[in-house]
């Protein structure tokens, strides 16, 4: 019997109306740093949407106080178990989205929004080849793993996949789209979009890829390299069979690499895969002027080794 470690992380969202954010947010704020809870929540008029870390205790208390709303007692909390606190801070943001879209027309994904599956169901939909598989990420996330013949979204954040989307995917109307995304919210949205703009057969991962990956039975199976997550933990594993492989290359080297390191250069903090030995070698910089940037912090952090060890 496996022992479960004594922190969790958890990812959620529901949306649902709230007339009330900012005065929500406050009180969500003031009980979460009461609890000891770290993470980021968003609060709108839309909804909830949060990641959070804590003890087993901590996550038990937060759930709760949650769920006694009863605009979210039914809301869906993916649990990860961790042997630590996945985040330093605490922050609880009232917003006016959820996701920034910014569409022209807004979603709301309690109307418009594409057909649920379960893992399994998008396991087999996945192998029909009458399917286009979108992924309803950031082009940093695609890299660092994805569902074997998706598409790849040259987008750096949601704002930007509207006009891509009208850009490149328009002959795909008539097929079936399948869409996917860390936990489930993007896709509700997304998908929505999609049916608005004229696609006529879409559907959504359920629970996102994080749910994908806990199934029993389908164990991951079709998901190549990692899942990109935005706590310190940066990835987590999906397939869970042997077909488990490092899609990403070394920057630098060009080997086989899944670490993801942001540039030294912290007025370029570019994110780029790299080995432990360019690290060392390319300072951790994406480039020449990065690396010679007077505020490089791996430079500053190698110094600060020496000056620790007495030298
Ligand atoms: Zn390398
Ligand atoms: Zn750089």
């Amino acid at each position: 019997m496996q022992v479960q470690k004594p922190y969790r992380i958890l990812l959620y969202y529901k949306y649902t109306k709230l007339d009330n954010y900012e005065e929500y947010a406050a009180e969500h704020l003031e009980f979460c740093k009461k609890i000891g809870l770290k993470g980021r929540i968003i609060v709108a008029p839309e909804g909830l949407n949060g990641t959070v870390s804590g003890t087993v205790e901590q996550t038990d208390a937060y759930m709760e106080f949650v769920r006694k709303d009863p605009r979210f007692a039914d809301i869906w909390f993916k649990i990860d178990e961790a042997d630590g606190h996945a985040f330093k801070k605490m922050f609880v943001r009232p917003k006016k989205e959820l996701v920034t879209w910014r569409f022209e027309e807004d979603v709301d994904p309690n109307e418009t929004t594409g057909k649920y599956l379960t893992p399994k169901e998008f396991y087999e939909m996945l192998q029909r080849d009458d399917v286009v598989v979108l992924d309803g990420r950031n082009y940093y996330e695609y890299d660092l793993g994805h569902f074997r013949g998706a598409i790849r979204p040259e987008v750096e954040s949601s704002r930007e996949f509207p006009e891509w989307i009208r850009e490149n995917l328009s002959q795909y109307k008539d097929k079936k789209v399948l869409t996917y995304c860390t936990g489930g919210i993007r896709c509700e949205k997304l998908s929505g979009f999609l049916l608005k703009e004229g696609f006529k057969d879409v559907y959504q991962l359920h629970g996102g890829v994080v749910t994908y990956g806990k199934d029993p039975e389908v164990q991951g199976r079709l998901w190549d390299g990692k899942l990109y997550v935005f706590d310190e933990r940066i990835s987590v594993p999906v397939n869970r069979t042997d077909e488990d492989v490092v899609i990403s290359h070394c920057y630098y080297c060009g080997k086989p690499e899944d670490r993801y390191v942001n540039c030294a250069n912290p007025f370029c903090n570019k994110q780029h895969f790299c080995c432990p030995e360019c690290e060392v070698k390319y300072k951790r910089s994406c480039s020449d002027e990065c690396r010679e940037h007077p505020r490089n912090r791996y430079v500053e952090e190698e110094n600060a080794k020496l000056q620790a060890a007495g030298k």
